[in-house]
């Protein structure tokens, strides 16, 4: 391990970060776990790539199959990225009825972008103040998440997330009043400043920001405020999307809302590079009959096979449902755990993502950040790999493969029990 950790410095530069002091090889997974060179077995909590579970067979048939007939750049034509077009599109509010196939998110968020100021003909972003939307200039600049070396687009306006534990939102009603307030704030600062509002962009479960699920509707006043001052509100659903917070399909769906534009990525093909823009076609053809696009890799045939696998199997095995149900579980035994922990200030979240934040005592609500670290270190030596978010990093993310079942949580609660009592000794 430590010899690859020096040669990937070497080879790939000081950009790149690894999990863990001491870096985890892994070298084959299968459905909810992970096996590293030495054999050992790990449960996976973090991974929502191989969204259907590591390794699933209906993703690697298809993939194979797929990849021994052809596989192409996307200028011909070809019936099943349109079969996959009228399918997915079949998840999302009638409303949204044109989609665009590229390869990482980053791509979708970055045409998302350009598409929502060529629609408004604004500039101006709001995004939230932890939020990562991708790794291209223009999306990096939208991604205050990449901290102060990384210069915002001097269009873009930050609000903080609607932070159900923190947020001081008694005075406006409800969590989703104040955060809505706190968009109208700066669309009206914009305007002062003659900046031309394009538009609100958010994950909407706030992942980066510390995992905001909120009440279902909470998403609703930001969204009228927003269509209210002619923006859009273009939906990063990379991490939320594709049955994983169990209630709906898409993240936004718990919200009763219809955003402009949604953009997807990550679990879309299970690990195969694919992401996509959906729009409203007035929205989209604002761009589209405009500016040519052209993407080599975006929806081509062994991508596609691979998102039309994740889907059916997605139905097949009902693993929005599961998400739902083993998600509430998990969130139920985390709670009980709280009685016996003064250090678990919060736990919420929807289906399979759950924030789990870490205080130094629930009265301050003081983010518990060293703490925080010990226990994803605790909970790596006891074989469960996750990982934290937030501006403090004190909210452990726990995020698994949708493969994760009921039978998983024990050894999840156990690691995670060991790894508080050793990291409170150690740290008290
Ligand atoms: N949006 C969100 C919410 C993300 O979490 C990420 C990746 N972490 C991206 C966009 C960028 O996706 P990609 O890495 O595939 O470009």
């Amino acid at each position: 391990t430590r010899e690859l950790t020096a040669k990937r410095e070497a080879l790939l530069g000081a950009s790149y970060r690894l999990f863990y002091r001491n870096p985890v090889h892994v070298v084959r997974g299968q459905g909810a776990y992970l096996w590293d060179a030495s054999g050992r077995k790990y449960l996976d909590v973090y991974n929502n790539v191989p969204s259907v579970g590591h390794a699933h067979p209906a993703v690697v048939a298809a993939v194979s199959a797929q990849m021994a007939t052809l596989n192409t750049h996307t200028r011909y034509l070809h019936g099943s990225v349109l079969a996959y077009a009228e399918d997915l599109l079949s998840t999302l509010p009638g409303e949204l009825d044109q989609i665009m196939f590229m390869c990482t998110g980053s791509e979708a968020n970055d045409l998302a972008i350009r598409v929502a100021r060529a629609y408004t003909g604004g500039t101006g972003i709001i995004l939230t103040s932890e939020a990562y939307h991708g790794n291209t200039e223009l999306t990096s600049a939208h991604s205050p998440a990449l901290g102060s070396s990384q210069p915002l687009d001097p269009a873009a306006r930050l609000v903080s997330p609607p932070d159900g534990y923190r947020a001081d939102w008694a005075a406006d009603g409800s969590v989703g009043q104040w955060f809505a307030a706190r968009v109208q704030e700066q669309i009206d600062a914009m305007r002062e400043q003659g900046v031309p509002f394009a538009g609100l962009l958010i994950d909407s479960v706030f992942s980066s920001d510390g995992v905001f699920t909120g009440e279902p509707g909470m998403l609703a006043p930001a969204f009228d405020v927003v269509h209210r001052n002619g923006g859009v509100v273009i939906a990063d659903e990379v991490q939320p999307g594709f049955a994983r917070t169990g209630d709906a399909f898409w993240g936004f769906g718990r919200h009763g809302v219809v955003p402009d534009i949604v953009t997807m990525g990550k679990p879309m093909g299970a690990g195969m590079p694919i992401s996509g823009m959906a729009a409203k076609r007035e929205v989209l053809e604002a761009f589209s009959l405009k500016v040519p696009y052209f993407n080599t890799f975006g929806g081509n045939p062994v991508s596609i096979a691979a998102a039309q696998a994740v889907l059916d199997t997605i139905r097949g095995e009902a693993l929005q449902e599961r998400a739902r149900t083993v998600g509430a579980e998990l969130r139920a035994s985390l709670t009980a755990l709280a009685d016996r922990f003064d250090v678990i200030g919060d736990v919420r979240g929807a289906g399979q993502f759950t924030g789990l934040e870490l205080v130094t005592s629930r009265s301050t609500k003081q983010p518990a950040t060293a703490l925080a670290l010990d226990v994803i270190e605790g909970m790596r030596e006891r074989g469960v790999l996750t990982s934290v978010a937030g501006p403090s990093g004190n909210i452990l993310k726990l995020r698994p493969t949708l493969a994760f079942q009921s039978g998983d949580i024990d050894w999840l609660m156990e690691s995670l029990t060991d790894a508080l009592v050793q990291a409170l000794e150690t740290r008290p």
